[in-house]
């Protein structure tokens, strides 16, 4: 509720009907007005009589947060958001282009407890859960700003702001927003959700009957150095992860991305390589190699382009599909370590 307003840009068409008392077709006239055709403003719903679209303004608001930044680099084809929220928090969000091919990497939580090291969103700490309002309205309201047209179906990608599985019925409902077929309808397999490997959030996953992807931030295969790097490891150590993984694996059959910052004399040697491998083995893995980009407050190198290179032809000699995505740079690469190496690189791992 934004006041005594009722916000419904997370509400499917049967709960906005409910909870305006409405017919069902008027849900999801109401509906297809906001997630279709992306329009915002109860006077141009036309389909609508005017006593409900004056009720409406009464009543509702569609969404609650607004655009108070906008940065954009050309050469990178990004554009990256700050959004304002109603309580006043900020989150990032992330437009990417790439030829006619459009990415939206969205934030599932305002700051995010989990301080990987590498990670400039982990040093501010954590705020607070994103509702799926609020995590559908980024991809909404980017669409809007990147003047998207309506006809391209937008990749999604949950690395932005925030651990998704510590938001999962959040993240899990707005996915649902994203795919309704009265809405975007972004296809599932378009879709990716990027964890830090919280085990319990990987078993429910895999029990959801969808095509959504996986992808697993590891960057670090020895349980000390991973605990150093991605803090979260040490609720859940590598042995406990690699079992969620097979099980999943087991259960879907679908493949898993592994995201691997390289950053130089941390995780980039052939030592790693070889861990990295016995990890691997069994799961059926596809890697983005990504090369650092530095953040200020920390003190990590970037691995040489040649230490890059060599991880990458490993893992590839090794029968694993790898992809060494391009340095980014800028500081248009947005909030969190992920999201900083985002690339359309990522999409290229469907099978
Ligand atoms: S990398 Fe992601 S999970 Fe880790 S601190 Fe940053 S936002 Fe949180």
């Amino acid at each position: 509720m934004n006041g005594r307003r009722l916000c419904l840009m997370g509400l499917m068409p049967e709960q906005i009907a409910a909870d305006l008392a409405l017919k069902p077709y008027q849900g999801r006239q109401i509906f297809q007005w906001i997630h279709r055709k992306g329009v915002f403003d109860f006077e141009s719903m036309t389909n609508l009589a005017k006593p409900l679209r004056e009720r409406l303004k009464e009543q509702c608001v569609v969404q609650d947060m607004r655009i108070i930044r906008t940065q954009t680099s050309e050469a990178l084809g990004a554009m990256k958001v700050l959004f304002e929220l109603h309580d006043g928090e900020r989150i990032e969000s992330v437009l990417l282009r790439d030829g006619g091919r459009v990415t939206l990497c969205l934030s599932s939580q305002a700051g995010c407890p989990l301080n990987c090291a590498f990670c400039a969103t982990g040093l501010g700490g954590f705020r607070r859960n994103l509702d799926p309002g609020e995590i559908v309205g980024q991809a909404l309201l980017l669409l809007s700003a990147g003047e998207v047209p309506r006809e391209v179906s937008p990749n999604v990608v949950y690395m932005g702001m925030g651990e998704p599985f510590l938001n999962y019925d959040a993240v899990v409902a707005s996915i649902h927003l994203l795919m309704h077929p009265e809405g975007l309808c972004v296809g599932a397999r378009r879709i990716t959700v990027s964890t830090v490997g919280v085990v319990d959030g990987i078993a429910r996953f895999a029990n959801e009957d969808w095509q959504v992807r996986l992808s697993i931030s590891l960057h670090a295969a020895n349980d000390e150095l991973r605990s150093r790097l991605v803090p979260h490891n040490r609720a859940n150590g590598l042995a406990q992860l690699r079992n969620a993984l097979r099980d999943y694996g087991a259960k879907t059959g679908r493949q898993i991305t592994f995201e691997w910052t390289l950053l130089d004399g941390v995780n980039d040697t052939a030592g790693d390589l070889r861990e990295m491998l016995v990890f691997l083995k069994g799961l059926k893995a596809f890697v983005n190699l990504i090369p650092w980009n530095p953040v200020p407050e920390l003190s990590f190198r970037a691995s040489s382009r040649a230490n890059c290179i060599a991880f990458q032809q490993g893992l590839e000699q090794a029968g694993i599909k790898t992809t060494l995505r391009r340095e980014n740079g800028g500081d248009i690469a947005a909030a969190c370590g992920q999201l900083r190496a985002l690339q359309e690189e990522d999409l290229k791992s469907e099978i």
